[in-house]
């Protein structure tokens, strides 16, 4: 790996500041070779939305020029005026990039245009049409291809597009402060984030891997695992992150995760009020929730449980669990593993033949019949996380005459509908554990799903498989991983009752 400094080097620091230095520095060996399927589909989608976009455009082409010869015909290309570059190559010292576009403003000069297949602010979706913030890792790349640009000498502006799923141009203005709050511009961000990353690509310094939900797509995953678990890194305390680490580390010269065992809470809390620089954005409640995490990773060693309501005593009870494709914004499976007095059972009824808005809405429509053919306040929908409610919720906006919203509403609220890792988890349970996700805690819990490497990403990867050639063992894989992630529900839920 080179040490020029991209827009993607600058994208996977926004990811995992860890990888830009491990990439270069850590144990090769130990990185994983195989490409992740899920990023790759994603890649591709993205390639394949570039390239519609840019079919119906006039433009100089250099995309599959040999890159020796695309700075040059960059170059050339910008000197001749020429009104818009599709991939270009822009380079300056160790800096470079390559901006899908490069276009013409009326003063002679250039600015970069990026073509996403998502949203192009932050926390917006692709129906929204509410302004949201700008993307950070939007912003850092269009500084880039600004700041290449004006090394080159082909323009001075702090701005750039972003050609969004809807083909909008939002504008990305890097001189305006990043919200309200904070005041720093984004161009300044991009500064701040430009000098460390340019330290890190160089080896001056050197920074530590922080177990996240992002680590499982990445292919340090194990590398990093084993580093953070045998040098008890405090990221493997659930939900104290990397930033967590960081302060309690500095703060506290923290030699480990077990040294938090035995910290002194209120001698700390008092430290705090004398020095308001002293544990910055950690209080007191969340100090004690680190320390007896802590105290249950490396001392108790099993889970703790407060008081919890008890589950409502019903004749059906319901785990349920859909898939879907963010990618497409598609739900091709509504997932029900059934337990009554009588039976067991996994439904596998409630899955779009194809990748049409008909096919989704005759699945869902399937499935909210099978459910309100259940008997009126005898049965109980049990999910994992606010996913399924959230994506119901558009997919009644989207079908509303499928179901009224005041009734589906009530299907995700108990005693109806119990959202297991919010109302149960979360709330009254703590747990040996890195994270709380479904999978950890029911592979704690000694539940194994059949396929060897079950993820809602690869389903999403065999369902794009499936649509391409209708292979049914593609899609008895993705019903079976459904019917275990069904299943982990089911057993989690039974081992919280066991604990009553
Ligand atoms: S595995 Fe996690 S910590 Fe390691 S480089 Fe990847 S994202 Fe960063």
């Amino acid at each position: 790996m080179n040490n020029y400094l991209t827009a993607s080097t600058l994208y996977d620091y926004t990811q995992c500041p860890h990888k830009v230095w491990r990439d270069r520095f850590g144990p090769q060996a130990e990185k994983s070779q195989e490409s992740n399927p899920f990023v790759e589909l994603l890649w591709e989608k993205g390639v394949s939305h570039e390239k519609a976009v840019v079919s119906n455009l006039q433009l100089l082409d250099l995309s599959s020029t040999d890159k020796a010869d695309q700075f040059h015909k960059t170059l050339e290309a910008m000197r001749n005026k020429v009104p818009l570059i599709y991939h270009g190559y822009l380079q300056y010292e160790t800096y470079s990039g390559e901006p899908d576009l490069l276009r013409l403003e009326s003063d002679g000069t250039y600015i970069p245009i990026d073509i996403k297949s998502g949203s192009g602010f932050e926390g917006t979706t692709e129906d929204s049409d509410e302004n949201g913030k700008l993307k950070r890792h939007y912003a850092l790349q269009i500084a880039h291809y600004c700041e290449l640009i004006a090394k080159l000498g082909f323009g001075s502006k702090h701005r750039g597009i972003i050609l969004d799923s809807k083909n909008e141009e939002v504008v990305y203005d890097l001189d305006l402060p990043q919200g309200v709050k904070n005041q720093m511009t984004w161009w300044r961000l991009y500064e701040q984030t430009r000098y460390e990353v340019s330290r890190l690509i160089t080896n001056q310094i050197q920074n530590k891997p922080a177990y996240s939900s992002l680590c499982k797509l990445c292919p340090w995953y194990q590398s990093c695992k084993k580093w953070c678990v045998e040098s008890k890194d405090p990221t493997m305390i659930a939900y104290l992150g990397r930033s967590g680490r960081d302060t309690l580390v500095e703060s506290l010269d923290l030699k480990d995760a077990k040294d938090l065992c035995s910290i002194d809470v209120q001698e700390l809390m008092y430290m705090k009020q004398k020095d308001k620089s002293f544990l910055p954005r950690i209080g007191e409640k969340q100090l004690t929730k680190f320390k007896f995490r802590a105290q249950i990773n490396y001392e108790l060693k099993t889970p703790q449980f407060k008081p919890f309501p008890p589950f409502p005593k019903v004749s059906h009870e319901l785990f349920f669990d859909i898939e879907d494709d963010p990618t497409q914004e598609f739900v091709y499976l509504h997932g029900v593993y059934e337990r009554t007095p009588e039976r067991e059972r996994f439904l596998d009824d409630f899955v779009a033949a194809d990748n049409t808005r008909e096919a989704e809405k005759e699945a869902w429509t399937k499935f909210i019949r099978y459910v309100q053919s259940l008997p009126k306040g005898d049965f109980c929908l049990y999910y994992y996380s606010k996913h399924e409610r959230t994506t119901y919720r558009k997919m009644q906006e989207m079908y509303p005459d499928v179901i009224d919203i005041n009734e589906l509403e009530t299907w995700f609220v108990p005693p109806i509908g119990i959202d297991l890792y919010f109302d149960y988890i979360f709330k009254y349970t703590e747990w040996p554990l890195p994270s709380y996700s479904l999978k950890e805690i029911a592979h704690y819990l000694n539940f194994n799903w059949r396929d060897k490497t079950p993820s809602g990403a690869l389903s999403i990867q065999w369902f794009n498989e499936y649509l391409e050639d209708k292979d049914p063992v593609k899609l008895k894989r993705i019903l079976e991983y459904n019917e275990d992630d069904c299943k982990a529900t089911m057993v989690i839920k039974d081992y919280l009752d066991s604990k009553k």
